[in-house]
């Protein structure tokens, strides 16, 4: 998995500045990694950039510039491209081969998928747990799966009866909006509100020295953020409905999606034959993101 792209450049190098900053930055958003700057004007930065070209680059005293490279979170340094001593165009042309190259797609394709993998992985070992249904039964209550895509894993804590004491957002760099548009396309929007939803950060550490080893390989931050969404009724009427998640008593699951009903209602399955699922709003959501259509194929 890559952790980090990085450049190294300086200022008034017309190779590096504005156009192979510009696609580095590029880079580090296809690949959702940090983009880190190693000016070589700069004394502290100059010592690391040197570092990483006489071992991973083309290396000489007076080396070209801009030297880009890949880091993996196993240490590993891939150089990715070194400017051309030839006319800018030259460089800009290289850059262009990049983009559309396979090496460049197979890059990025690897790389959310792993991230995806990874972080779904991580969440279920280590970041669900067993725990007991509030204000509806004394049964357990335990995490399912509702919705994942590259970055983020959406599940819910629910009871055998169906009903939901909480909604949890995994991502590590979690999109509020894309949230609340998550729970109010399934419940409505009358319900979801700011109040209801809390934000946490989850350490390596505090889970285990397993998760402590692991969380690096899912996140460059070696941090997970973990976004709730808890309804506290206010009023009686409140207190008298809930949310639940459609299910079949006998087959498990149905279709998956949240629904509002009376909480002391015995109903497992949700009224909206026909209307948006889980599913469906994966869809939508790949469909709405600017990424390249080799993405799309992957899922
Ligand atoms: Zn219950
Ligand atoms: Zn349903």
């Amino acid at each position: 998995m890559i952790k980090r792209v990085s450049i190294v450049l300086a200022k008034y190098c017309p190779h590096c500045v504005p156009f192979s900053m510009r696609n580095t930055s590029r880079m580090a958003e296809d690949l959702r990694v940090p983009l880190r700057v190693l000016d070589i004007e700069i004394p502290e930065q100059l010592e690391e950039a040197d570092k990483l070209v006489e071992e991973h680059g083309d290396w000489s005293e007076d080396y070209l510039i801009p030297q880009v490279f890949v880091e993996y979170a196993d240490g590993r340094v891939d150089h990715i491209l070194t400017g051309f001593s030839e006319t800018v165009s030259v460089t800009e042309a290289s850059w262009e081969a990049l983009f559309s190259s396979k090496l460049y797609h197979s890059l990025v394709h690897e790389q959310l998928a792993t991230n995806h993998k990874s972080l779904k992985e991580f969440v279920k070992k280590y970041l669900t747990f067993q725990g007991r249904c509030r204000r509806h039964c004394d049964g357990p209550s335990s995490f399912l799966d509702l919705w994942s895509d590259l970055n983020n894993v959406i599940g819910a804590y629910a009871c055998p009866g169906g009903y939901v004491s909480k909604v949890v957002y995994f991502s590590v760099d979690p999109d509020i909006k894309l949230f609340k548009s998550f729970l109010s396309s399934q419940v409505g929007e009358e319900i979801v509100t700011d109040r209801d939803i809390c934000p946490a950060t989850r350490h390596g550490w505090e889970l285990g020295s397993d998760a402590s080893a692991e969380i690096r390989e899912v996140t460059p931050t070696g941090v997970i953020k973990e976004v709730y969404w808890t309804i506290y009724p206010k009023t009686e009427d409140e207190k008298s409905r809930g949310v639940f998640i459609c299910s079949h008593p006998e087959k498990g699951r149905e279709c998956g999606k949240l629904f509002v009903q009376d909480t002391k209602s015995r109903n497992r399955l949700c009224p909206s034959v026909g209307r948006p699922s889980a599913t469906n709003f994966l869809q939508d959501q790949l469909a709405n993101q600017p990424i390249s259509y080799e993405l799309l194929s992957w899922k």
